[in-house]
């Protein structure tokens, strides 16, 4: 099996790349599963959302299992070139995803494995494959047992281990931690092919390593989730502000309050002062009947205003008076612009499905397809006002086609021993400019992508204590910089669990060792 393997490889390696029939791969493999690649081309595996890297693997491989996704990494290891990358739903932005000449694994194909209520304690979890999309794992789990994850991204179609190898965060991360804060259990196969199970308990470092570990030392093949008792409705709400410091200081009180005593999820974006329709005051109303009022917006307002994002969750049993008064008592609180309030209340899984819709949109318009040159920052609280001015209110004061997020998140909710790399300060937010590209009616996607640079270069050049998230970078020495005094954490973990450098090539953190 390995002698064809490397003799694929080699002749892969020549200019003549002979066509070959790559189900004898499978064959040689033994897999329950299949492979795709050859002159069929190895379908999905060389694109992403970014689409802007395109790089041609070997093969793609939809496993059946566990095993299979072992044999896989182990046919690699006896191989000096192979590298094998897991693809999630292929949502990364810069190629995480991909393995040039390697084997990429469609975890998709192991999607509906696994399944199953688990209680210990008196806790409930879902036991779902690493390649369970979130939103079946959430429209199961609600359905099935009247349970839910409590944690969530703000887009659905991504898979749990994609997710859980970054950390998956949302308006609800501020309350639970990021989804990385809300598994107990992973089974993991290692980049030497062993089939280990991790928790806080049984094999911790591989555990927290491979949290946020950007798929270096295993492929998360099973995830343990926490559930809680899914409410029936959500009033879902935004408020307008013209100021930041009073954006900031209303987001900061909403995270801070004691349990119970805030909404469920808060978020926030910046919108441009304007009616554009992409970018101006139609993003932020929640109802076609809604509508924006710019009289009252007052006349010294600037380029940019601001968004708060709340949503209360509730069951069906609860008096809408008791709801209303909880809204109520907490929006009297806050300091936005009176009369630029919307609210919305719909079921829970609609809210949580809320991004599908624009999907749709974006996907019926075309522009789901092009580019999306992303930028997704961790920035600390003491920096966030000069970060505002320097670049809302600067570099990107027209918009980005797309969402400008800006929220902030409690370190205290996160654990140290995953492998994120955090700010500094118990505060900080989350800054996501999520362009869509129209080109040729907009910037060339390498402007945009050298606005992305400048912004990061302003940090860097203010000493903002800020981190990547989603991070993407060229060379080691970045790397290095970005762990910071985790990198050789970081690096023991990979000389540990997978010393051939197997895994998730398309990081670029690591070369292949023979
Ligand atoms: P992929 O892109 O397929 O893979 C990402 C990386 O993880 C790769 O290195 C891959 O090799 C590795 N990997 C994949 N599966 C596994 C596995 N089972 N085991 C080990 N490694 C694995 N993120 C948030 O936190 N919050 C959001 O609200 C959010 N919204 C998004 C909205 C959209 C429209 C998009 C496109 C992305 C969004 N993201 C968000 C980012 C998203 O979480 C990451 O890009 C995530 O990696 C995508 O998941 P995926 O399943 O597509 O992973």
């Amino acid at each position: 099996m390995i002698a064809y393997l490397e003799r694929f490889v080699h002749e892969n390696d020549a200019e003549s790349k002979p066509d070959r029939d790559v189900s004898s791969i499978c064959n040689s493999l033994d897999l329950q599963g299949s492979v795709d690649g050859g002159s069929s081309g190895a379908g999905i595996a060389d694109k992403d959302f970014g689409g802007m890297q395109s790089v041609r693997p070997l093969a793609l491989i939809r496993p059946a299992g566990t095993e299979d996704v072992a044999s896989v990494i182990k046919a690699a290891g006896r191989s000096p070139n192979l590298t094998v990358a897991a693809r999630g739903n292929g949502h990364s932005i810069n190629g995480q995803a991909m393995a040039e000449g390697g084997l990429v694994i469609d975890m998709r194909s192991t999607e509906k494995n696994h399944f199953k209520l688990v209680t210990i304690n008196g806790s409930r979890y879902v036991d779902v494959s690493g390649g369970a999309l979130w939103e079946d794992v959430l429209k199961r789990c609600v359905r099935e047992f009247g349970l839910s994850p409590r944690s969530w991204t703000d887009y659905l179609s991504l898979t749990v281990g994609g997710t859980l190898s970054n950390a998956g965060v949302s308006g609800q991360t501020f309350l639970y931690g990021p989804q990385t804060s809300n598994v107990t259990e992973l089974e993991v196969v290692t980049g030497k092919a062993d089939t280990m199970i991790c928790s806080e308990s049984a094999n911790p470092d591989l555990f927290f390593g491979v949290l946020g570990g950007l798929g270096q030392f295993g492929i998360i093949t099973r995830a343990r989730i926490l559930l809680h008792p899914a409410p029936d409705k959500v009033k879902w709400i935004r408020v307008v502000y013209t100021e930041f410091e009073d954006f900031t200081r209303d987001a900061e009180f909403l995270v801070t309050r004691p349990a119970g005593e805030s909404f469920d999820y808060v978020e926030g974006f910046v919108f441009v002062n304007s009616d554009d329709p992409v970018n101006g005051w139609p993003q932020v109303h929640l109802d076609p009947n809604h509508k924006f009022d710019p009289t009252l917006i007052p006349p010294n307002a600037g380029s940019v205003l601001y968004c708060i994002e709340v949503a209360l969750n509730y069951r069906n049993v609860d008096r809408p008076a008791t709801i209303d008064s909880a809204v109520s008592r907490l929006l009297g609180r806050l300091g936005f612009v009176k009369g630029l309030e919307f609210q919305v209340d719909v079921t829970y899984m609609e809210f949580l499905l809320r991004v599908n819709v624009h999907e749709e949109l974006a996907k019926a318009n075309g522009i789901w397809e092009n580019p999306h040159p992303w930028l997704n920052i961790f920035v600390s609280k003491p920096n966030i006002a000069d970060f505002d001015r320097a670049v809302f209110k600067e570099i990107v004061k027209d918009g980005v086609g797309g969402p400008m997020l800006v929220y902030p998140m409690l370190r205290s909710k996160w654990d140290s021993r995953t492998s994120v790399v955090l700010p500094e300060g118990d505060i900080f937010y989350i800054v996501a400019l999520l362009r869509s590209t129209v080109y040729p009616k907009g910037p060339e996607v390498e402007k945009l992508v050298a606005t992305n640079r400048k912004i990061v270069q302003v940090c860097r050049d203010k000493e903002f204590d800020f981190k990547l998230y989603l991070p993407h970078y060229q060379c080691q020495e970045d790397w290095e910089r970005h762990f910071g005094d985790q990198w050789s954490r970081f690096v023991e973990m990979k000389r540990v669990y997978d010393p051939m450098g197997i895994l998730a090539p398309g990081q670029k953190i690591f070369q292949k060792q023979d």
